[in-house]
């Protein structure tokens, strides 16, 4: 690299502060528009090595998923192999279990890198921080610095844990989500703070894998966020299947004894300990916007330490983006990187926007659960004249050959206009089921448009058209 720290570098048409799937999404979606583009990340992958794609990839979605997937592979062969015709002695190896997972993270960190490569976008391991509106410091290490001087610049900086001061994780007995994906032995009896998403994915990998786990949510109610009809029977399933999630129960503190480590919390007002070998701490992530000097730059911040954006993603400062979960809004990977695309085309002369009320939410649990849009709760209160449309997956052909009949697709669309204006699924493969209600969506189309469209039978996404149907009263096979 050309300059040094007196003379900064000003080739660059833009550069992009992190590497996750808001920074390198960004960056690869630049460099395809013909602008030279650099993309700064200070994230270690294995040991100790740089390694793109961010939390998603190094600590996220990823190897959440992958042991996710082996756990709920593991248990589904345990509990329901004779009812397939496998038979034998099922065992785990957690830490062969948990090679795989790495393998899987090398695999696709290594990908980034050589998409980067195609694409002639430079990747410079270490970290950033603006000296001035205009020019960023780039460190490699404490004793090599360079000033940066880019037309544009996109800060991606991403999330870390939130963390509670009576709860300060030592990696020993209290574990932040990325420790809970590390353990080489399932605890014995380990506890959750937090029934969030990430509470209740980490949780129920480590109850498939042998843990009695015990999850304690502050609050009274259980997935806030979602429809009250999938929160209830998520509830009714999670419960079912071990999981102990104890509502109203707020943890306060913890001692570490003989035999572990004890916990306090009060649940309902009355206080209570209880034992456990280890805890999780899960209680949301918070943005990292700390360190990166973005008074210098004039990028302001809002209460919570979100980077204050408008609809094209531009910050208070001009020329300065910010994408992804240092900005307001859902701290999901597939919003990130859709922002990132947004702000390389803005960039690049165009002035598109993305809808955020369409921005998919997944929960990978088994069944898993995901939607999109509103509550029917939201609605009514909104005083929207809504229709819905409900459909089992007990009435599946697709599910029963699998083994699999909990949950239901709930569709609900305007009344006068049929428009669909959320969809809420539970149920195995949720995940990619809402992408046609995403999609739906996209497009302004009413149950009519999917009761209309032919699906492939047997299929899941078959329960997602009789949903439809049912909106309108004429749902086949229930
Ligand atoms: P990040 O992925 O956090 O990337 C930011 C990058 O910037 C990091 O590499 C960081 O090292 C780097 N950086 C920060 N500051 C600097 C600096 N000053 N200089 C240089 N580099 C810097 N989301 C989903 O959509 N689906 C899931 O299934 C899912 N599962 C998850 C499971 C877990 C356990 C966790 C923790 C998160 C999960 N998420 C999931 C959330 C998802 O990981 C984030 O929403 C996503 O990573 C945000 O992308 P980002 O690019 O904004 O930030
Ligand atoms: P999320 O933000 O979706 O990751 O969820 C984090 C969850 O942790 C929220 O539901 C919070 O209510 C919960 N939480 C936060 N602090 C505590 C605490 N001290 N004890 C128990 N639960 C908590």
């Amino acid at each position: 690299m050309k300059g040094n720290i007196n003379q900064p570098m000003n080739d660059y048409d833009l550069v992009v502060i992190g590497g996750g799937p808001g920074g390198y999404v960004t960056a690869i979606r630049a460099a395809q528009l013909g602008l030279k583009t650099a993309c700064i990340d200070n994230q270690k992958g294995e040991h100790g090595k740089a390694a793109l794609g961010g939390t998603c990839l190094n600590v996220g979605c990823i190897p959440s998923k992958a042991l996710l997937d082996s756990s709920h592979q593991f248990e589904f062969i345990k509990k329901h192999g004779g009812d397939h015709g496998i038979t034998g002695n099922i065992e785990i190896d957690v830490s062969r279990l948990q090679k795989r997972k790495r393998s899987v993270v090398k695999n696709l960190t290594q990908g980034i890198a050589g998409l980067f490569k195609k694409n002639n976008v430079d990747w410079l391991k270490g970290t950033a921080t603006f000296l001035s509106p205009t020019e960023i410091k780039f460190e490699k290490d404490q004793s090599s610095s360079q000033r940066l001087k880019p037309k544009s610049i996109v800060i991606a900086s991403g999330s870390l844990p939130s963390e509670i001061s009576s709860l300060p994780v030592d990696n020993k007995y209290i574990f932040d989500s990325s420790g809970a994906l590390e353990f080489l032995i399932a605890p014995q009896k380990l506890c959750v703070v937090g029934a969030g998403v990430i509470g209740l994915e980490l949780g129920s990998v480590w109850r498939r894998l042998g843990s009695s786990v015990t999850i304690l949510e502050a609050l009274p109610s259980f997935l806030e966020a979602s429809d009250k009809d999938i929160s209830k029977e998520a509830l009714k399933i999670l419960k079912k299947q071990g999981l102990a999630i104890e509502l109203n129960s707020v943890v306060k503190g913890t001692k570490i004894v003989k035999r572990g480590i004890e916990v306090s919390f009060v649940q309902g007002g009355v206080e209570k300990k209880d034992l456990f070998d280890k805890m999780v701490v899960a209680v949301g992530r918070s943005p990292r916007t700390d360190g990166l000097e973005l008074a210098r730059a004039g990028v302001e911040k809002d209460g919570n330490g979100f980077i204050i954006i408008n609809e094209f993603n531009q910050t208070t400062a001009t020329g300065i983006y910010a994408v992804g979960d240092c900005v307001p809004g859902p701290m999901l990977a597939h919003k990130a990187s859709e922002e990132g695309v947004l702000v390389a085309e803005h960039i690049a002369g165009s002035k598109g926007t993305i809808k955020i009320a369409h921005v998919p939410w997944i929960i990978y649990t088994w069944p898993e659960i995901a939607w999109v849009g509103p509550t029917e709760q939201a609605l009514l209160k909104s005083g929207k004249k809504i229709i819905t449309g409900k459909f089992p997956f007990a009435a599946s052909g697709r599910s029963h050959a699998r083994g699999e009949t909990e949950g239901f697709v709930k569709i609900i669309a305007e009344k006068s206009s049929d428009e669909i204006l959320s969809v809420h699924i539970i149920g195995t493969n949720a995940s990619e089921l809402i992408s046609e209600a995403v999609t739906a969506m996209e497009f302004g189309a009413s149950t009519e448009d999917i009761a209309r469209t032919i699906h492939g039978h047997p299929t899941l996404s078959e329960s997602v058209h009789e949903a439809a149907l049912a909106a309108s009263g004429r749902a086949i096979h229930y």
